[in-house]
């Protein structure tokens, strides 16, 4: 009989009872190092006092009210993040899926309303993962999610990531807009080069089109900059992030220049829930402690001797591990053997993880870990990769 729970995800038999920084205990008391954090989510780790003052005490007050009234905390932290962003001005709603599809409108709308109407498809990268709306697995393009779910929404156009000639070609009187992943997460931490994205920004400038950038999973801090495209040094026109926003809450966002914002006006794009006071407090105590100064040369420090212990793991086991990705807490380990084997070995080692395509071992750990998180990190993947060795020489014997 089916589970009362749809069985829309194969579950590790784990179930966690609560958690603390980087750590995470289930019910019969074991514990469990981190480095999931709900998929890039729980940036601030678990339980962080100042994340949880933060939502009990606005729970208590109000916790929704609707986009019909003013929201305080919401006009607080969309003014945060346009001083700390290229943008003018944001909209909020609650996962990654819903802030791409209401960016993608955006794109469509700023064209079609200054005098382009015919310029509605999105140009989008072979590997890119941008959620599981109708119209984001359209722009996703992978034929695996797409499967049984009928036709695909239309206006969206893939090439190959880092190849300016196939996005040229692609590139027709009715393209509105390049929407990205600064480093695409879910398919294998496979980042866009620096010239590329320089190369998107002139493009779009020379062709007016729009840029757009899917940071969902690279926004907040990752990449050990608030947003991953500050590498680069190329702005976007408009970009979207969620999952480390909240800290674990719900919340998404579109941030914008007021050149495509200032056509999504009263009516045009909605929602009940998104930006409502409990969620736009606990993305303001994340914000507190990623904005203090300070902060996100932490994270690169933390990142950067994650990655000096990690070569060092690649070096002893080139059976196991055959090339390190990614950018600061963002890291992808490509695995020998199959990475859903690595990865239940690593949860027997007393640590999760998640995978990513092209069989990688992703990390993606609280923002807030400490270094001998780190270096504890590294000593139960090592536990790992020795299990891994270990039942490979006993599968030839
Ligand atoms: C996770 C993710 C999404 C989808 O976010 P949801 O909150 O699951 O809808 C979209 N884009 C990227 C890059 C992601 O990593």
């Amino acid at each position: 009989m089916i589970s009362a729970l749809m069985p829309t995800y194969n579950r590790a038999d784990l179930a966690f009872e609560r958690g603390e920084g980087a750590w995470l205990y289930t019910t019969d008391g074991r514990r469990f190092l981190d480095f999931a954090a709900g998929i890039a989510t729980c940036s601030l780790g678990h339980a962080n006092p100042h994340l949880v003052k933060a939502i009990t005490e606005q729970a208590a007050r109000v916790m929704h009210v609707s986009n019909l009234f003013r929201v305080p905390q919401a006009e607080r932290l969309a003014d945060r993040l346009v001083q700390a962003t290229f943008a003018d001005s944001v909209f909020f709603c609650n996962s990654g899926a819903e802030a791409n599809e209401g960016m993608v409108k955006a794109v469509r709308r700023a064209q079609a309303k200054s005098g382009h109407p015919e310029r509605t498809r999105i140009l989008c990268f072979e590997g890119a993962f941008h959620g599981r709306t109708l119209g984001m697995l359209s722009a996703t393009g992978n034929p695996t999610y797409l499967d049984g779910f009928g036709e695909r929404a239309p206006g969206f156009d893939h090439v190959p990531l880092n190849n300016m000639n196939a996005v040229r070609a692609a590139i027709t009187p009715e393209t509105a807009g390049v929407m990205l992943e600064p480093v695409q997460g879910e398919s294998g931490i496979r980042s866009a080069d620096v010239r590329f994205l320089k190369e998107l920004r002139s493009m779009c400038d020379e062709f007016g089109l729009f840029l757009a950038f899917d940071e969902v999973q690279t926004g907040v801090g990752r990449t050990g900059k608030l947003f991953a495209h500050e590498w680069a040094g190329v702005t976007p026109d408009v970009m979207s992030t969620a999952k480390g926003l909240g800290g674990g809450f719900p919340i998404g966002a579109i941030l914008a220049t007021e050149a495509v914002a200032k056509h999504l006006t009263a009516g045009s794009h909605g929602t009940t829930f998104g930006g409502n006071p409990l969620a736009c407090a606990a993305a303001n105590a994340v914000l507190d402690v990623l904005l203090a100064p300070g902060f996100m040369d932490q994270v690169c420090a933390r990142a950067a001797l994650l990655g000096t212990k990690l070569d060092e793991l690649l070096k002893d086991f080139p059976d196991v591990f055959s090339e390190r990705r990614g950018m600061g807490l963002l890291i992808g380990l490509k695995c020998v053997p199959k990475a859903a084997d690595v990865l239940t070995a690593v949860h027997n080692a007393g640590m999760l993880a998640v995978t990513a395509g092209d069989n990688v071992l992703r990390l993606v750990p609280p923002l807030t870990i400490t270094e001998s998180d780190c270096e504890e990190a590294v000593a139960r993947l090592r536990k790992a990769a020795e299990a891994v060795r270990a039942a490979a020489l006993e599968a030839v014997s």
